[in-house]
């Protein structure tokens, strides 16, 4: 039978919630336990697929291809295991399946309510992750406490208590601890309130996870054990880390939560090893090279749009002991005049995905710069429809070849809706989505990345290079690298009159973890480093 631990937050959002909720699973993996993790969104959206990244961050897709909350996405690169479309519910799901019952008459005419009838499909979501070989589901609800949407969640879980025993359900409350610098002294009333609003929904915390920005002395945890009613030992500080996120487990597991955890689930397992972990992190912490990569973007306010873009950078310089540094380049800037100089002073470019016209010509000319001046080039979903579009015009002389997502009169339409695709109204999961498998060309650079012929990669995206064009790229000296199963679409390109130039229309982002590196961004950041190390030698006299 399995336990649960379920993370609920307070006082502010964007605590890292979700990232407490995964070092939580990285401890339990590595003490041996099989488990499971879930986020549930009190939001009223079906699903965060139609949800601008630019407010909510990044969509993450599962293999299975549900478009998901990016919570998931550090759920899989700390624990190294595949969510599905179970691990993330929104209130706007639980309630389209309540009302589609409500309209089949399976409630046969009684009166349909927040509770039991929405408690009870929140539950049944939550317990659909149990199965024989789980041990442990951990369960993040979003928000934060106190939210009117978030009750019906918080009501469930408190149910959730007193149906399975409180020894084998787990309450972590992640809570901050602000720092009043007038004062000179860390208040610990916010986090009173916010476990006293938990106690009233009837839910007591077993653990205090207390973010903070400075160090909280012993008197500072009696008074949050005292006031919140938790055990002084189960009052645990998450100092903001210094050097990296993935530094958390360690942190937390130093002061004894997965301990705490166990004894509290009546669980007796070896302690937890983590010195795989602790060698990654030590390569992260301690880079003996660093390179600069340029990611041509949309930006915002919002650092989360390109969530796991930006990991699978970094991840891809572990393996060569090499730091990477992410320069922000805004697409739009781009546009009219490409700074060359600020371009070649990057040691690789990459082009991630996107949709909508907005910035496209930066982006091409990006890639133009990159593929003619050798700079290491890697183009997703958008960024290689871009690069088609760049060889199409100044390789193949297609004059204003376009993607028809941009203009759908153009010319030499390269890239393009196919049939299947062409009459889809609804826009929410109207696009191919989800792992499928890319044949890769033998000895082309990407197989040689993989080491494999059959690779399955994760899609999220409507237009497709139009096969109408395949053969004209492939005279120019494109190389279609990678198809999908029946030979049509193409799934990967690579110039190979470059350095390293290789573009794919899935997202490898989605599959690397810092354990385990994705291969195109390992290689990547390889050929960027090795790039940097030729110019620094060009410059020593
Ligand atoms: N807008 C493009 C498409 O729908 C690319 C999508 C993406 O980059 N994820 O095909």
């Amino acid at each position: 039978m399995a336990k649960y631990i379920f993370i609920t937050g307070g006082v502010v959002s964007s605590l890292g919630k979700g990232l407490t909720a995964a070092s939580i699973g990285r401890l339990l993996i590595s003490r041996g336990l099989r488990i499971r993790m879930q986020k549930l969104d009190p939001y009223l959206n079906v699903d965060p697929g139609t949800m601008s990244p630019f407010q909510h961050g990044e969509v993450f897709v599962t293999e299975d291809g549900a478009e998901t909350d990016l919570d998931l996405g550090h759920y899989e690169r700390f624990t190294g295991q595949r969510t599905s479309r179970r691990s993330n519910f929104t209130a706007g799901r639980v309630y389209w399946e309540v009302l589609k019952k409500e309209r089949r008459g399976d409630y046969l005419g009684g009166t349909v309510q927040m509770i039991p009838h929405i408690t009870d499909q929140i539950k049944q979501c939550v317990r659909s992750q149990a199965a024989e070989d789980v041990d442990v589901i951990l369960c993040e609800i979003g928000g934060t406490v106190g939210d009117i949407e978030g009750l019906t969640f918080l009501e469930a879980i408190r149910q959730i208590g007193l149906e399975e025993g409180r020894e084998n359900v787990c309450y972590v409350h992640l809570t901050y601890v602000p720092f009043i610098r007038a004062a000179g002294e860390v208040k610990t009333k916010p986090s009173q309130q916010s476990v006293a609003k938990l106690r009233e929904i009837g839910i007591i915390p077993d653990v205090l996870i207390c973010r903070t920005e400075v160090d909280l002395g012993e008197d500072v945890r009696k008074k949050l054990s005292l006031f919140c009613n938790v055990s002084p030992h189960a009052v645990i500080v998450e100092k903001d880390v210094t050097h990296n996120i993935y530094e958390l487990p360690v942190v937390l597991s130093e002061q004894g939560l997965d301990d705490l955890i166990m004894v509290h689930l009546r669980l007796a397992r070896p302690p937890a090893r983590l010195d795989e972990w602790r060698d990654m992190l030590d390569r992260m912490i301690y880079p003996k090279h660093r390179v600069r990569i340029g990611v041509v973007g949309k930006y915002s306010e919002l650092q989360d749009a390109y969530k796991s873009i930006f990991e699978a950078i970094e991840h891809g310089g572990i393996p060569h002991t090499c730091g990477v540094d992410i320069v922000k380049l805004p697409a739009e800037e781009l546009e009219d005049e490409p700074d060359i100089d600020r371009l070649k002073q990057v040691d690789g470019i990459l082009v991630p995905g996107g949709f909508g016209g907005r910035g496209v010509e930066g982006k091409i000319s990006a890639i133009r710069i990159a593929r003619e001046n050798g700079i290491p080039f890697l183009g997703i979903c958008l960024g290689m429809q871009c690069a088609v579009i760049e060889f199409a015009r100044h390789v193949c002389g297609l004059d204003h070849a376009q993607s028809t997502e941009f203009n759908k009169d153009t010319p030499h339409p390269v890239v393009c809706l196919m049939e299947e695709q062409e009459f889809v109204e609804n826009l929410g999961g109207s696009m191919r989505l989800g792992a499928s498998p890319t044949h890769l060309k033998p000895n082309t650079r990407a197989a040689q990345a993989y080491g494999q012929s059959i690779i399955h990669e994760r899609h999220r995206h409507r237009y497709e290079v139009n096969p109408g064009y395949h053969q004209r790229l492939q005279d120019g000296g494109l190389v279609l690298a990678g198809m999908d199963r029946d030979g049509h679409l193409v799934e990967v390109i690579e110039y190979p009159d470059h350095p390293w130039f290789i573009a794919t229309q899935y997202h490898p982002e989605f599959a690397s973890e810092p354990l385990n590196p994705h291969p195109l961004f390992r290689g990547f950041i390889g050929a960027a480093l090795a790039r940097h190390q030729e110019n620094a030698t060009q410059v020593t006299p």
